[in-house]
C-alpha cells in the first residue's frame, strides 16, 4: 500500500526523544485556521507556486521507498538502538533515555496507519523506535492499529467544546475524546500537546475544559508541552493560495498557564514549534 508524504525531514530534535528523522504525511481530517502545514491537508499531490516557481506538494511511497529514505539517518541513533521492552518509560524523566528514531507527522498521520503498519513493522526488525503526532480524529480501528505499532505518542488537545470545535476545526470532539481514552489506557508513553491559540483556544473555559480533561487522566501520561505557536507558515499559505488565521497569545498567559498545570502535579513546560 502506498503512503502519500510532503517531506522526510532529517535530524529533527522536536518531534519526538532524541534525534528523529520526521516523514510529513500528507492529509488531515481536521482544518485548524492555525494549521502550520496547510500543504498537508489534503490527501492528494498539490502544485503550488512560490516565488514564480511551480512545484508540487506531495510524493506517492511504498513501504520499501518509506523505510530506505528513514534508513539513511540510521547513523543518528546508531549505538541507542534497544528493545521494545526498554522503550515503555513511565516517567518524564525517563524520555531523554529513549533512542531516537521516526516519528509520523502530518496532517494526521494515524489516516495512513494501515500503510504505515509494514513500515513500523521494519523499523522495529531493526530496532527502531516509532513515534507518532495526532490529532486523534480518526477511525477508531486506525487508533487500535497503532497501539500495536507505536512506541510514543504525542496527542493533541484543543478545542474542547463539541459545537466550537466542530465549526472551527471541523471535528467531532465526541471521536476525539473516546480515541484519547482509548490511548490513555494504553499504558504507552504519551506526551499532551496543547496548542494555545489566541482566540481559539486561550480562552478561560477552554483552559478550564482543558485542565478538567488532565485532570481526569493524571498519572497515565508523560507531561504536558504547551505549544506556543508561531507564523513561520505564511510562505506556504501564500504559496496555496491560502489565508492564514494566526493570533498569537503573550508570555504571560503562557506561563499563566503552566503554573496552573503544574500546581496540578503534572509536568508541564512550554514548547515554541
Ligand atoms: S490537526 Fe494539525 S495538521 Fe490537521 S489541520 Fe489541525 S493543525 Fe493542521
Amino acid at each position: 500500500m502506498k503512503m502519500i508524504a510532503t517531506n522526510i525531514q532529517r535530524f529533527s530534535l522536536h518531534d519526538g526523544p532524541g534525534i528523529r528523522t520526521t516523514v510529513f504525511l500528507k492529509g488531515c481530517s481536521l482544518r485548524c485556521p492555525w494549521c502550520s502545514n496547510p500543504e498537508n491537508l489534503k490527501p492528494e499531490p498539490e502544485k503550488y507556486i512560490k516565488d514564480g516557481i511551480e512545484g508540487t506538494y506531495g510524493r506517492y511511497y511504498t513501504s520499501d521507498e518509506l523505510v530506505k529514505e528513514c534508513l539513511k539517518d540510521r547513523g543518528f541513533y546508531e549505538g541507542k538502538l534497544a528493545t521494545p521492552d526498554l522503550w515503555k518509560i513511565t516517567k518524564a524523566e525517563d524520555i531523554e533515555k529513549l533512542p531516537g528514531g521516526v516519528t509520523f507527522s502530518g496532517g494526521e498521520a494515524l489516516l495512513q496507519m494501515e500503510s504505515l503498519v509494514p513500515v513500523c513493522t521494519s523499523l522495529h526488525k531493526l530496532g527502531i523506535h516509532t513515534a507518532i503526532e495526532t490529532a486523534l480524529f480518526v477511525p477508531e480501528k486506525n487508533v487500535r492499529l497503532a497501539l500495536d505499532n507505536i512506541d510514543f505518542f504525542y496527542c493533541d488537545m484543543k478545542i474542547l467544546d463539541s459545537e466550537r470545535c466542530r465549526d472551527i476545526q471541523k471535528g467531532d470532539l465526541e471521536l476525539y475524546l473516546r480515541n484519547l481514552d482509548i490511548v490513555m489506557s494504553s499504558g504507552i508513553p504519551t506526551v499532551i500537546r496543547v496548542p494555545v491559540i489566541g482566540g481559539y483556544t486561550d480562552d478561560e473555559e477552554n483552559r478550564r475544559a482543558v485542565k478538567e480533561l488532565l485532570a481526569r487522566y493524571k498519572g497515565k501520561f508523560l507531561k504536558v508541552e504547551l505549544l506556543k505557536e508561531h507564523n513561520l507558515s505564511e510562505s506556504k499559505y501564500k504559496s496555496l493560495n491560502m489565508k492564514m488565521s494566526y493570533i498569537g497569545v503573550s508570555d504571560e498567559l503562557m506561563e499563566c498557564y503552566k503554573a496552573e498545570i503544574y500546581e496540578m502535579g503534572m509536568q508541564v513546560e512550554i514548547c515554541r514549534i
